[in-house]
């Protein structure tokens, strides 16, 4: 049972063996992720390799996960609906197969990045998820990182070598090769970070940071300097995919510091946002919002009057449907699908439809978040969100509100204007 394997490090836990191998020089270790935009070419990959060997020069032990080359997954994922639709029984790609092909992506990357570094006249080292001892739970396409076992590249870095790990992949106690979830290479980036002790973890992408909303998006986004894993977490969670959400939360609970940067601004003193695990409970509670957020190919659910919680739970852990913000009382219930990780959706779709016939399931929609602090210490945040979204002729098809969070479910087609709006008021009013 993956319970009963000896535990390294794992979210929560404390490390359970101080240090890196007694054979390093001392140096720093620096966790360093570098995204499928970052590694999208030969250029870009050798501008990659120059800023990883600038930080071994500058002393440090270096340590880099790598996303696939710009949107090999995507293109991957697309091949195997392809191939799997030509079966004509209109059927998903199975989940296992899906982790057997799209952990290649990471795989090119980093040996194509370890081969740039070592023409660099460094000395380098590329690892897949396993050879690194990432260890996840069985569950293929969205598996959780349980233990990380990074004794080969300690045994590399204590060499003076550079190693260069492949994200987002790892394997199963049934030794099972498994993915992380899309976005997922900033788990394995955040997870080792904390195995290593690493000094801190760099995330590198096409933006400087985290903004107050998605800057394609929303062109008046606020660049936020300093941010708290909490919010983050919460924004991940609910769709901003500049960190995913399982990486903060390694980040949150092992107290590793998160650099968020641009690969391609390299200019000393050039923006970053540095999110860190506040000591809690030592400001006065504020209402404040600080993001806005939105998540498109989102599902409603909704459970009429008569239908048990407990067959709606079993039948959701039976087809691998992951949910949140789950309401369910004497009238009725609902909750929400995110759609990202369920690349068998239409079959779970199906069987679950047979199963639970009278359960509603809304498509086409898209979730917008305001997150902050505080925000139902009073009605008024909340009256607000609603009436932006009234002011729009925007119709809320689900409502939620906690103190973190103020979200909706609306059209797809209304995702970018409810956000604009959104943030007109919440963050720039
Ligand atoms: P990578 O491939 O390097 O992991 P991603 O595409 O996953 O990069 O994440 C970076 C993207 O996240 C940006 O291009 C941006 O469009 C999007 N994004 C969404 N929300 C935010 C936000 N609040 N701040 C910054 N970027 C955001
Ligand atoms: N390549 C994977 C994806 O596109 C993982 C990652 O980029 O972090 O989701
Ligand atoms: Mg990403």
């Amino acid at each position: 049972m993956a319970e009963e394997l000896s535990n390294r490090v794992q979210p929560g836990g404390s490390p359970c063996e101080p240090g890196a191998s007694p054979a390093r020089a001392g140096r720093p270790i620096i966790v360093q992720k570098y995204g499928g935009s970052s590694v999208a070419d030969v250029d870009r990959i050798g501008k990659v390799a120059d800023r990883v060997v600038a930080a071994r020069r500058a002393g440090n032990d270096v340590v880099v996960v790598v996303s696939a080359m710009g949107k090999t997954t995507d293109g991957l994922l697309a091949l195997a609906r392809q191939v799997a639709g030509a079966g004509g029984a209109g059927a998903d790609p199975p989940r296992r197969e899906l982790d057997m092909l799209l952990s290649t992506g990471e795989r090119v990357s980093m040996a194509l990045l370890s081969i740039a570094i070592q023409a660099r006249g460094f000395e380098a080292i590329s690892f897949t998820g396993s050879q690194s001892g990432i260890l996840t739970n069985d569950r293929h396409f969205d598996a959780r990182i349980i233990e990380v076992r990074p004794f080969r590249i300690e045994d590399e870095l204590a060499r003076g070598r550079i190693v260069i790990v492949a994200g987002y992949q790892g394997m199963s106690y049934r030794r099972e090769i498994t993915t992380l979830g899309r976005g997922g290479s900033d788990t394995t980036a955040v997870a080792l970070a904390a195995a290593l002790r690493a000094e801190r973890c760099e995330i590198y992408s096409d933006v400087d940071g985290v903004y107050s909303a998605d800057p394609r998006v929303v062109p008046d986004a606020r660049h936020l300097p300093e941010l708290d894993c909490a919010v983050l977490q919460e924004m991940a969670e609910c769709g901003a995919k500049v960190v995913c959400a399982q990486a903060v939360e390694w980040a949150r609970r092992s107290g590793v510091a998160l650099y968020a940067r641009s690969t391609f601004d390299a200019a000393p003193g050039a923006r970053e946002t540095v999110v860190r695990r506040f000591a809690s409970g030592t400001a006065p509670p504020t209402i404040a919002a600080r993001a806005i957020v939105a998540e498109a190919n989102v599902v409603l659910a909704r459970a009429p009057l008569g239908l048990r919680l407990d067959a709606l739970l079993r039948a959701a852990g039976e087809l691998g449907v992951s949910f949140r913000d789950l309401s369910f009382g004497p009238g009725g219930g609902a909750f929400v699908v995110p759609l990202l990780n369920m690349p068998d959706w239409q079959g779970a779709r199906r069987q679950l439809t047979a199963l639970l016939p009278s359960l509603e399931l809304v498509e086409g929609l898209a979730s917008v978040s305001v997150v902050g602090d505080g925000l139902t210490a009073t009605a008024d945040p909340l009256t607000r969100f609603l009436d932006v979204l009234e002011r729009a002729g925007i119709v809320p098809r689900f409502t939620v509100a906690g103190p973190l969070r103020l979200g909706a479910l609306v059209d797809a087609a209304d995702a970018a204007a409810a956000q604009r709006l959104l943030h007109a008021s919440f963050v720039e009013g």
